[in-house]
């Protein structure tokens, strides 16, 4: 997955400036008025700038960026926070991290089970 710093060329601790500064010369560059109408480069030229447009949008909003970081950051996490498993029988959490049983059952349905 490309991240909005990847398609700026920043690092993810870029000052506010540095987001404007690449944003700007990145539409520069990939402006589809520089290519001929309707090749192949200037539709590239196009998606390339929509992407650039987006990680803009949210680079240069420091409200959005923080939940975009808070994001990415969870996203890189190696070991996720586990989740309550769930009963197999009725759906309700059986209070249980995890369990090395194959099938997870509540407590009233694996007294029913048994
Ligand atoms: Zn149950």
């Amino acid at each position: 997955m490309t991240t909005h710093y990847q398609t700026l060329r920043i690092p993810k601790e870029a000052s506010g400036e540095l987001v404007k500064r690449s944003y700007r010369s990145l539409v520069k560059v990939c402006h589809p008025d520089q290519f001929p109408s309707g090749s192949k480069a200037q539709g590239e030229a196009e998606e390339r700038i929509r992407e650039v447009n987006a990680a803009y949008a949210v680079l240069s909003n420091p409200r959005r960026r923080a939940i975009y970081d808070a994001k990415l950051n969870k996203e890189a996490t190696p070991h996720p926070e586990p989740k309550p498993e769930h009963c197999d029988k009725c759906g309700k959490p059986t209070g249980y991290w995890h369990t090395s049983k194959n099938v997870a059952l509540c407590r009233a349905c694996g007294r029913a089970a048994t």
